[in-house]
């Protein structure tokens, strides 16, 4: 496994791949792997000839706010767990490499980029799909490989790809989580034991979505208000935002006719946690 810090080494390296015909397939990350990036790692080496994993805490995706300095970083760890997997080339570049003095431009998928995570969280999609756009055009895959547990983050790489008429294909993979049902997340090691079993809330309630919802209940705003209540049962959380959207425009709803997303983000303590789950009728999932 060859792991490149520079722009021009990956690039040398793909269009050689490329040249031959090797498939490029493509996980972006920012490190401190688990289980969750390692599915999509698994799905990508399945899938095309050539994996290529990113890692890269992006600046420009964290509000002045947030927790940029303090993002988990295991670079080491990272790339031996992926060499072991049969990962063929990582690209780990530096800030500067990626933003280098002077830098201007930015991508914005209007619109979307301001609901959900995107209100308490300005500018954060603009840092996605920026940082997003420059990997694909460094690394020119043909597929690339994003979680469902970021689903609105999926949604606007997705409109982003069609608008810009890219050429990658995505696919979006299921959300791995932990036994007990908390989804897997590098910011889970911020999270005390007792903040971690406070954790479970998240799940709890979308579980209880999808009970009413299999119950057949469509009314969102009683199914928003049952899992309002449960979550506020619990002390240590505070709840940022709890919606349930159409899967394209992100626009709430108040009735569930054949498919919607039930999205939440929620702090416990200081830490911001987000899940989701898709209530569809039988059939309708994908
Ligand atoms: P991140 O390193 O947090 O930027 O995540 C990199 C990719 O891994 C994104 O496409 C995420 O949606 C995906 N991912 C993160 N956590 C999970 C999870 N628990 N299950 C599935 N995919 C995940």
């Amino acid at each position: 496994m060859k792991v490149c810090h520079q722009i021009v080494e990956i690039k040398e390296i793909i269009s050689r791949d490329k040249r031959q015909g090797f498939s490029i397939g493509f996980v972006p990350t920012m490190g401190y792997l688990h289980e969750g990036h390692l599915s999509l790692v698994r799905e990508s080496l399945q899938t095309t000839a050539k994996t290529v994993v990113s890692i890269f805490v992006n600046p420009t995706q964290f509000g002045p706010q947030e927790d940029y300095q303090d993002y988990p970083r295991d670079l080491s760890r990272d790339t031996a767990r992926l060499e072991e997997m049969g990962v063929d080339y990582v690209f780990a570049p530096s800030p500067n490499e990626m933003y280098p003095p002077g830098f201007k431009t930015y991508v914005e998928v209007t619109q979307l980029q301001d609901k959900l995570c995107g209100r308490s969280r300005p500018g954060h999609f603009r840092g996605v799909c920026t940082i997003v756009l420059k990997l694909f055009n460094i690394i020119q895959p043909d597929w690339a490989f994003f979680g469902q547990k970021d689903a609105q983050q999926a949604i606007i790489i997705q409109k982003m790809i069609k608008d810009l008429n890219l050429e990658t294909k995505i696919k979006v993979l299921p959300i791995v989580r932990d036994q007990d049902g908390l989804a897997l997340s590098s910011r889970n090691t911020y999270l005390s034991p007792e903040q971690r079993q406070a954790a479970l809330v998240l799940y709890q309630s979308l579980q209880l979505a999808q009970l009413l919802f299999e119950e057949g209940e469509r009314r969102t705003s009683t199914i928003k208000q049952a899992m309002i209540n449960r979550i506020q049962q619990e002390p240590l959380a505070k709840i940022d935002y709890v919606e349930i959207v159409e899967m394209e425009n992100l626009d709430e709803i108040s009735l569930i006719t054949d498919k919607a997303l039930v999205a939440l983000a929620v702090f416990i303590g200081r830490v911001r946690l987000i899940d989701n789950v898709i209530l569809a009728e039988k059939g309708k999932k994908e």
